[in-house]
């Protein structure tokens, strides 16, 4: 049967079966390792942050359009890109890029707290309704510049970034906490992400980590 023809419980089976088969061979398959992060990736419903037409592919190898012209990241780099975050309940997390809104969810699913920001109005109140509808309650919603809002003094253990700055912005880099991360695309035609971490000294590391793509950071 296509999955166009189940409905109901049978379609939420088969939604299901394709998490698991995703987490099993696009995450654990290649080098995702974190069990707090796979056994998130296998329970967030991913195919509730894209639209209709695109649910049927939810659970695919690729990124997917969520209008706007953004799009949602390929699972293995949400994961990945979480997996680096190095997730605790007793931290709190800035993101930057809501987009759909399911990088959130596996955050919030791993962090203490979120504040996400988003600088396209219409794609920050999709995600929030999507969010609001599936119970969390630990995420702050902001529409904006990453690099304006909010609070210019609060610094966070984990920041990621999902749109890519041609250059790691010095805003972000001031709001890691010491023992703080920051995992973000840096490039313009060739991208990179980058891991940034301040040391308890507040010494500053930087580490190239792999090729990506993502879209451009917005000003
Ligand atoms: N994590 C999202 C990725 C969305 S794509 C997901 O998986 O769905 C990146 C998002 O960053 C886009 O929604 C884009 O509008 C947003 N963005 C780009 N530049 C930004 C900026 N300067 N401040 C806040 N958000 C920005």
């Amino acid at each position: 049967m296509s999955l166009f023809e189940k409905s109901g419980e049978g379609l939420e089976d088969e939604y299901r079966r394709r998490r698991e088969r995703m987490v099993k061979q696009q995450l654990a398959g290649r080098d995702v390792r974190d069990p707090a992060v796979l056994e998130v990736m296998g329970r967030v419903p991913r195919h509730l942050f894209v639209s209709p037409e695109y649910r049927h592919e939810a659970y695919e190898d690729y990124p997917l359009p969520i209008g706007n012209g953004q799009t949602i990241s390929q699972p293995y780099i949400v994961a990945s890109m979480t997996e680096f975050l190095l997730p605790d309940k007793r931290k709190r997390v800035l993101e930057i890029g809501t987009g759909s809104g399911y990088q959130t969810a596996v955050l919030a699913e791993l962090f203490g707290r979120v504040v996400t920001v988003e600088i396209i109005p219409e794609l920050s109140r999709g995600a929030q309704e999507v969010l609001r509808g599936l119970g969390y309650t630990n995420i702050a919603f902001h529409v904006g510049d990453g690099l304006s809002v909010p609070s210019a003094e609060e610094r966070f253990a984990a920041i990621i970034a999902t749109a890519a700055p041609e250059t790691v912005p010095a805003e972000l880099i001031d709001r890691l906490l010491p023992g703080g991360r920051m995992v973000l695309p840096v490039g313009s035609f060739t991208q990179h992400l980058q891991l940034v971490t301040r040391d308890e000294s507040e010494a500053i590391h930087m580490e190239t980590l792999y090729a990506v793509r993502f879209v451009p950071w917005r000003h």
